[in-house]
C-alpha cells in the first residue's frame, strides 16, 4: 500500500531513473577501470616472466660452464676459467670494476633486447628479460658482498628474493657445487631442484650424447682435504 501511494506520487520512478543515470554514468568509469586493472596485470605477469626467464638463462649457462666447460675451450675458455676461480675464491671477483666484471652480460642483454624487439615481443617482456641479464653478475656479486656495503634498497630486495639473497646463493658454493645454477632470483631454483631438473638433464646428455660432466677441480681438492683430516 504504502509502495502504490509512493509510486503514484512519482517518487519511486524519480528514485529508479536517479539510480539508472547514476549507474550509467558509473558503468564506463567501471570497465576503463576493470580494464586498466587487467591491463595492468598483463604487463606484471610479462614482466615477471621476462625477469624468470633471465633467471633460467643464467642457470643454464652457469650450469654448462661448471659442469661441462672446460678452460682449453676456444672463445669461451676464459669464461670457464672465471668460474672455476669464482669456485676457488668465491670473494675474488668482487675486487674488479663492474665493466670488468659485468662487460660480457651488458653486451649479450644487448644484442637479446635487439632480438627481441626484431620479433616483436612486448616491451614489458624484453625489457626485464635484458636487464636480468645485464644486471645478472652485479646481483650475483651483491650476493657475495658484505651486507653493509649494500645500499639499503637492495638488502631489501634481496629479503623479497626478487634479487637473490646470499644465503640462497650460499648453497651453490656448499660441497658439490652442483645445485642452484640460476642467478638471478630465490624463485626458480627450488622448483628446478624439487623436479631433479639438472640430474635429469645430465643424465639425458649422457645416455642420449654420450657427454658426460666435467669434475670440478675445486670440488675434488675440497674432497682430498676432508678425506685426509677424516
Ligand atoms: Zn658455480
Ligand atoms: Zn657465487
Amino acid at each position: 500500500m504504502a509502495f502504490e501511494i509512493l509510486d503514484s506520487s512519482g517518487v519511486v520512478p524519480a528514485v529508479m531513473q536517479a539510480v539508472e543515470g547514476t549507474l550509467a554514468a558509473v558503468q564506463p568509469v567501471a570497465a576503463a577501470g576493470l580494464s586498466i586493472l587487467l591491463a595492468g596485470l598483463v604487463i606484471a605477469g610479462q614482466a615477471l616472466a621476462g625477469w624468470l626467464v633471465a633467471d633460467f638463462g643464467s642457470g643454464v649457462i652457469h650450469w654448462a660452464q661448471d659442469r661441462y666447460g672446460s678452460p682449453r675451450w676456444p672463445l669461451v675458455g676464459g669464461i670457464v676459467r672465471d668460474t672455476i676461480r669464482h669456485h676457488r675464491k668465491p670473494m675474488g671477483f668482487l675486487a674488479k670494476p663492474v665493466l670488468a666484471r659485468s662487460a660480457r652480460m651488458i653486451a649479450l642483454s644487448l644484442v637479446v633486447l635487439g632480438v627481441l624487439l626484431l620479433a616483436g615481443a612486448p616491451l614489458a617482456f624484453a625489457l626485464p628479460l635484458s636487464a636480468g641479464i645485464f644486471l645478472s653478475n652485479e646481483i650475483h656479486a651483491a650476493a657475495h658482498a658484505k651486507a653493509g656495503s649494500l645500499p639499503g634498497l637492495v638488502r631489501g630486495l634481496q629479503r623479497t628474493g626478487l634479487i637473490q639473497s646470499p644465503l640462497h646463493h650460499a648453497a651453490h658454493h656448499r660441497h658439490l657445487k652442483n645445485v642452484n645454477f640460476c642467478t638471478l632470483t630465490d624463485w626458480l631454483n627450488p622448483a628446478l631442484e624439487r623436479a631433479r631438473f639438472w640430474r635429469r638433464l645430465e643424465a639425458l646428455m649422457r645416455y642420449a650424447a654420450g657427454i658426460r660432466t666435467r669434475p670440478d677441480p675445486v670440488v675434488r681438492r675440497q674432497q682430498r682435504r676432508r678425506w685426509k683430516m677424516a
